[in-house]
């Protein structure tokens, strides 16, 4: 089964959000359970997460199929002591968000080396800062983004999840997730099914497709190997609608989340439609 959706708006409280995705039609959904341009926020109401629990029920979304955010201020790899441990408390509380809720997943950015250390030791860092925090939580699995490489952006080279990866203890609580704007500025194509094949045999043979846990589906308005990332429409951008044909069509992304990110938020109900359409069930 394929269960599609978008990053829709928790505006008005994290309960609001399985409403937002049932009116496009989703089947999966992202979401932040927090302000993600903020470091604090108010806890989580028992009121929120009932309503959330409630709603996703109501709707018909299972827990597995959603794919929180974390904040974009979390920097795991900070090479400054301070400023990374404050990242690791918000990352901590944002793993104990998605627990309050009934969640699985927790979706974030490695992190960036800042320009100030290597990033072998930025993916040390990142790797331990992931080691605390899933000993301070209980089950959450924590999904490390593929990135486009935009400035000193780790995690742009499949090599860099699987070093991360390497260092985890608890292989069961750690997975990634594939966004296709970032991977086509990070070099990896997809645009014909023989580079899709590739890309995907090579994801294979070096992080190990068992760690994939979901996709960001989006086209990209940045080009090929450029290291900037730019989402754009479906079939609209550099990357084309067929690409993500081949996604669909790839048993491997069967019983995931495969989120859009794109930026018109008044096309994802008909990009949804589009993406079913290539499912062959
Ligand atoms: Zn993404
Ligand atoms: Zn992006």
């Amino acid at each position: 089964m394929k269960y599609i959706g978008a990053h829709v708006s928790a505006a008005g409280g994290v309960e609001n959000a399985p409403l937002n995705a049932e009116t496009i039609g989703a089947k999966a959904f992202a979401l932040f359970t927090k302000n993600q341009k903020r470091w604090d926020s108010p806890p989580l109401t028992e009121k929120s997460i009932e309503g959330f629990r409630l709603n996703l029920e109501k709707v018909g979304i299972s827990p597995k199929m959603v794919l929180p955010h974390d904040s974009y201020l979390i920097n795991l790899g900070n090479p400054d002591d301070e400023k990374r441990a404050k990242s690791l408390d918000s990352f901590i509380v944002e793993a104990k968000r998605v627990e309050e809720l009934g969640l699985r997943l927790l979706n974030f950015h490695p992190g960036s080396h800042l320009g100030k250390i290597k990033p072998f030791e930025c993916l040390n860092l990142i790797a331990d800062g992931i080691n605390t925090a899933i000993a301070e939580t209980e089950s959450v699995v924590f999904v490390i983004e593929t990135t486009a490489g935009q400035g000193n952006n780790v995690g742009y080279k499949f090599e860099h999840l699987a070093d991360i990866i390497e260092n985890i203890k608890d292989k069961s609580r750690i997975g990634v997730c594939i966004d296709t704007c970032h991977i086509f500025a990070a070099g990896y194509d997809l645009r014909t099914e023989e580079t899709y094949n590739k890309t995907m045999d090579q994801f294979d043979s070096i992080v190990g497709m068992k760690y994939l846990q979901g996709f960001h589906l989006n086209d990209a308005k940045s080009d090929f190997e450029s290291r900037v990332d730019r989402h754009d429409s479906i079939g609209v951008g550099n990357i084309g609608a067929e690409a993500f044909r081949f996604v669909i069509e790839d048993s491997r992304t069967d019983n995931m989340p495969l989120i859009l990110e794109t930026p018109n938020s008044d096309l994802w109900e008909e990009e949804i439609q589009l993406l079913y359409s290539f499912s062959k069930e």
